[in-house]
C-alpha cells in the first residue's frame, strides 16, 4: 500500500489542491466554500518509485455540525494509522493576524495526536504570505511554505517526502506471499540455494552445482510461471485432496 500520509487541516487550508498537485490530475474537489471536503479521500500515489497512500481529512474546524464532526473524528483516526502527517495551515498573512490563537491551537493539537509520528507543517498559500512572518510564527516548528496554487515550494516537499520515506516498511511489505503454494515454493528454492552455498564451500564441481541450481530455479518458476509445471500442480493437488474424476 506504501507508506500512510495523512493530509490535515481546516477547511479551505489548501487540502484538495495541495492533493490534485501531488495526484496530477482533478481528483479533489476545489472550492471556495469552506468544509468542502467533508469526508476521507484517499489516493494511492507514485512519486519516484515511492508509494503514497494519501489521505485527504474534513476540517477541523470548531463548532462544526454533525457530518463535520464525524468528519474530525476520522481525521483523529486517520492521523493514528498514519506514518506521516503533513498539517496544512494557511498561511495567508490576513489569516495567521485573524486567526493566530486558533492556529497555535490547532497546531498543537494535531502535535498532540501525532506524537509518534512524523509530522511536518507546509505553510500553504504562502504566495499572500510572508517569510519574515512566518519564521516569527513558526518559531520552532519545522515548516515548509509551499504554494499548492502556484505551485511554488512542491519540489522541496517531494524531496522531504522522499527523506522521511520509510524505505524499510516498503521493503518488508513487499515481502507479503500470499500463496500457500508460493511460499512452498520459495521454500524450496531457498533449500535448495542453501545447498549451493554449501557446495560452493566444498568446492564441489560445476555440474554437480547446477542440478541444484535448476532445482531452485524451477521453484522460482514454478511462480513467475517460466516453466511448464501442470504435472506438478496437478501432482500436488491429487496429492493432497480427494479429487475424484
Ligand atoms: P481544502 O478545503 O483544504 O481542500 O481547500 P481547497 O484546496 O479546496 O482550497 C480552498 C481555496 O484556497 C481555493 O479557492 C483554492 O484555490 C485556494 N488555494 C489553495 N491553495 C492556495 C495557495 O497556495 N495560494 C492561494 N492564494 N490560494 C490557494
Amino acid at each position: 500500500e506504501g507508506m500512510k500520509v495523512v493530509i490535515a487541516g481546516r477547511p479551505n487550508a489548501g487540502k484538495s489542491s495541495l492533493l490534485n498537485n501531488l495526484v496530477g490530475k482533478e481528483s479533489a474537489i476545489v472550492t471556495d466554500i469552506a468544509g468542502t471536503t467533508r469526508d476521507v479521500m484517499r489516493e494511492h500515489i507514485h512519486i519516484d518509485g515511492m508509494p503514497l497512500h494519501i489521505i485527504d481529512t474534513a476540517g477541523l474546524r470548531e463548532g462544526a455540525d454533525e457530518v463535520e464532526k464525524i468528519g474530525i473524528e476520522r481525521t483523529f483516526e486517520k492521523i493514528e494509522q498514519s506514518a506521516l502527517v503533513l498539517h496544512l495551515i494557511d498561511a495567508r498573512s490576513a489569516n495567521l493576524k485573524e486567526h493566530a490563537a486558533s492556529i497555535r491551537e490547532e497546531i498543537a493539537l494535531i502535535e498532540e495526536k501525532a506524537h509518534d509520528k512524523q509530522l511536518l507543517i507546509l505553510a500553504n498559500k504562502s504566495d499572500q504570505g510572508d517569510e519574515g512572518e512566518l519564521k516569527a510564527f513558526f518559531g520552532a516548528h519545522e515548516y515548509l511554505a509551499i504554494s499548492a496554487k502556484e505551485k511554488h515550494g512542491l519540489e522541496e516537499l517531494l524531496e522531504k517526502l522522499k527523506a522521511m520515506y520509510d524505505w524499510k516498511q516498503l521493503a518488508a511489505s513487499q515481502s507479503i506471499v500470499t500463496n500457500a503454494r508460493h511460499l512452498s515454493a520459495l521454500q524450496n528454492s531457498l533449500a535448495d540455494i542453501l545447498k549451493v552455498k554449501e557446495g560452493l564451500a566444498m568446492e564441489i564441481t560445476g555440474d554437480l552445482l547446477s542440478l541444484d541450481i535448476r532445482a531452485a530455479l524451477a521453484q522460482l518458476g514454478s511462480i513467475i510461471g517460466e516453466v511448464d509445471v501442470d504435472k506438478d500442480i496437478l501432482g500436488a493437488i491429487f496429492g493432497k485432496f480427494c479429487i475424484g474424476k
